[in-house]
């Protein structure tokens, strides 16, 4: 609230002194006889010209560029023709020509002020539905993927404890819930961050034991594990790297979901097209595919929130609700480590774009969002035991 305020108090200093150099430059020209419409524009440019440079450094402490420009031209143009037209529907009026600027000001401003009141407060449209986040407590290996000799276990559980603390930061912010898959290596490696995970209420779930070689006897050996250190059942299941996973040996021990599915289409890694976009049984295992959107199946794990515009995403995450009645999708820990700093992990660009604090800001983005529109945030497991 002290935040909306103060921008509203700079939105106010900052066209106080556009009108009044805007004003000045008007009565300036007029003085030496200018056109009383060429000495209004001249005002009108070069007070916006100034406008632009202090709007950006003042009041969104951002640089100039010229793209900027272009689009505050873009978003004013409107504005300069209600100038025009109101100066000479006042000069017609009779109005002399020394008042008749303050009044066309006054209204512009009103009316400025008014759009930006209706953007700003209009109740957002509402959407009914339920958003499962999760994130994949893992050892940080994806360096060894691009042949970098890497330690996962020691280098690696540095970026991912880091990461994960980032993400309950975020969730805590939020108030909200979420899923961790966790490998054990990551549970018996981190055991304070594992913790903080149960202490800040969030659900635990499987993501097998070692996550560079997921072997089948880690379905049932990452559940005792886990159970033993957490105290608590663990319910779901997701296979690393979301390879695919024996059903009938969840069911055997015990797992009621399983998250290993991504139905969309990525060359080279996930090819399910066949698979339904939405959760569903199948031997006994109730199966919660990661969100895709209708038709096209455009994917919404991770890698999209790091390279789409977030319009596009927050926008996508909102279609998808609608239909399906819910979201859900994963992250992981090192995704919100300042991966562009550090060359040597040889990351390839779509993987490091808007990766550490950009994908912190993305998330809490995205989850501002759908909150605010009145969805419901809960865990892999309470949405499971809804549709039971
Ligand atoms: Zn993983």
């Amino acid at each position: 609230m002290r935040d909306k305020y103060r921008s509203f108090l700079r939105f106010c200093i900052v066209g106080g002194c556009a009108a009044a150099v805007h004003y000045g430059i008007y009565y300036l020209l007029l003085m030496v006889s200018a056109p009383v419409n060429a000495a209004y524009i001249s005002g009108y440019l070069i007070s916006f010209v100034g406008n632009f440079f202090a709007t950006s450094y003042f009041t969104f402490s951002s640089r100039p560029t010229w793209a900027r420009f272009a689009g505050f031209a873009g978003s004013h143009a409107l504005n300069f023709l209600l100038h025009i037209v109101l100066l000479n529907l006042f000069l017609w009026m009779g109005i002399h020509k020394l008042v008749a600027p303050v009044m066309v000001m006054a209204v512009a401003m009103l009316v400025q002020y008014t759009v930006l009141y209706m953007v700003y407060h209009f109740p957002a449209r509402r959407i009914e539905g339920k958003v499962m986040l999760s994130f994949d407590a893992e050892e940080f290996d994806v360096p060894r993927e691009h042949g970098v000799e890497w330690d996962a276990l020691t280098e690696g559980m540095n970026v991912s404890r880091y990461g994960v603390n980032r993400i309950l930061d975020c969730m805590q912010e939020c108030g909200v819930h979420a899923t961790f898959f966790c490998t054990t290596n990551f549970a018996e490696h981190a055991p304070e961050v594992m913790d903080r995970i149960l202490r800040e209420g969030h659900e635990v779930a499987s993501h097998g034991c070692d996550h560079w070689q997921p072997l089948p006897v880690h379905v049932i050996q990452s559940k005792q594990v886990l159970e033993q250190q957490t105290g608590q059942t663990v319910y779901g299941y997701r296979q690393p790297r979301m390879f695919p996973v024996d059903l009938q040996e969840l069911k055997r021990q015990g797992y009621t979901y399983n998250a290993s599915l991504n139905p969309a289409f990525i060359p080279g890694r996930y090819m399910h097209l066949n698979m339904p976009r939405t959760s569903f049984v199948e031997e006994g295992v109730l199966q919660i595919p990661a969100s895709v959107s209708p038709w096209l199946r455009i994917p919404m794990f991770w890698l999209s929130l790091h390279n789409f515009p977030l319009w596009l995403y927050k926008a996508l995450c909102r279609r998808i609700i609608r239909h399906d009645g819910y979201f859900n999708t994963y992250f992981h820990p090192w995704e919100f480590y300042p991966l562009s700093e550090h060359p040597e992990f040889k990351l390839p660009f779509i993987i490091r774009n808007h990766s550490g604090q950009a994908m912190y800001d993305r998330l809490k983005a995205v989850i501002t969002d759908l909150n605010s529109r009145g969805a419901v945030f809960c865990t892999y497991r309470e949405y499971a035991q809804s549709i039971e």
